[in-house]
């Protein structure tokens, strides 16, 4: 698949956390090209690009899952009690229209419902929506209705119905699941146009579950992999719409993040400064951050005493069910990846442990 493609196919693919099956199956197709690709029974791929290889064992990731709704229980009207999937603002949920994969493996159309204004009470119209007060709806008026004629039951789960667009003159995607498609796109592609070249470092790929119910996942690939670095793919926040000037640190089409500290983890600071050094020297556009909030597969992995860091994408208006990000800035993710890879042998890798 073209990249432009291959990025749409990526988003518009059904993969909440725990329901991967879509988005791994996509993943291994785009794949083929490598011998050494390996699926577990939690859908976690891994890809060892030269395995023959010598030097560091470099590892990408980037997570499969995307936010989401799992249905809790089914009223006798016919809706839906659900939980999310990670996690969801609620007040980005009423009114979106959601499909549920139902037990025949089909997807069925649904809104969240919201109150009419014509039946809420003044405080009720002033009140910021709980989850506990929303419900899915799919038109059916039973619970005997939405178990027997949509086949949903207990447990099925569900992701926002939006199907994704490009805008070729804005180099603009809007669609969902861009954390972290964006960076499952710019992962493949990564390793795409590595395939050929001759490396310094053993080459490995990590596509991971269920990262956003606690970066479950990628602790399988990292067993699997063994590796010595980690380079983190993500869609990460973007910060350009609501955020004042001087805090603004992940505009649209201003490069990839390179987060310096989250909640989850205190990036290694001579691997950061080693990739913004690599993107200084090769133009490639990057922008640097320090976040109050927020986690990465990262979190998980650096915790084994492996180095990482985290090149995030910016996405607008993450963990909803519309958002923007731009071709740029995937482009430019990609280029430093690629850079990256090629730059970290064995004297590098053995720097980030002793001072020079
Ligand atoms: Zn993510």
């Amino acid at each position: 698949m073209k990249e432009i493609e291959r990025i749409k196919a990526l988003s518009d693919a059904f993969g909440p956390s725990g329901f991967e099956d879509d988005v791994a199956k996509l993943v291994k197709q785009e794949l083929k090209e490598f011998e050494h690709v390996k699926e577990d029974k939690m859908r976690n791929v891994t890809c060892v690009v030269n395995p023959k290889g010598k030097g560091p064992r470099v590892m990408l990731d980037a997570h499969l899952d995307e936010v989401g709704l799992i249905v809790q229980a089914i009223k006798p009207n016919g809706t839906m009690n659900f939980l999310t999937l990670g996690r969801i603002m609620p007040a980005n949920l009423p009114s979106s229209s959601f499909k549920i994969r139902n037990k025949k493996g089909k997807d069925v159309e649904a809104v969240i419902a919201a109150k009419p204004p014509h039946f809420s009470s003044a405080k009720e119209k002033d009140a910021l929506p709980q989850i506990e007060n929303m419900v899915l709806d799919c038109g059916s008026v039973s619970q005997e209705m939405t178990e027997k004629d949509f086949h949903i039951g207990i447990a099925s789960p569900a992701v926002p119905n939006v199907t994704c667009t490009y805008d070729e003159e804005k180099r603009l995607f809007f669609g969902k699941a861009f954390d972290c498609r964006i960076g499952v796109a710019a992962e493949i592609e990564t390793l795409k146009r590595l395939k050929n070249k001759k490396l310094p470092c053993v080459l490995q790929a990590s596509f991971a579950s269920q990262e956003e119910v606690g970066d479950r996942g990628v602790y399988c690939n990292y067993k699997e992999l063994q590796p010595d670095v980690m380079i983190c793919f993500e869609g990460c926040p973007a910060d350009d719409t609501f955020q004042e000037a001087h805090m603004v640190q992940a505009a649209m089409y201003k490069g990839p993040m390179l987060r310096h500290f989250d909640v989850s983890m205190i990036t290694h600071p001579r691997f950061q400064k080693f990739a913004l050094d690599v993107a200084r020297k090769k133009k490639i556009p990057v922008q640097e951050s320090v976040r109050s909030g927020g986690g990465t597969n990262a979190g998980r992995i650096h915790l084994e005493g492996v180095p990482c860091i985290v090149i995030g994408i910016p996405v607008r208006y993450i963990h909803s069910s519309n958002c923007y990000c731009t071709l740029d800035d995937y482009d430019a993710a990609v280029n430093l990846a690629v850079e990256l890879v090629q730059a970290l042998d064995a004297k590098t890798v053995d720097g980030f442990q002793f001072y020079n």
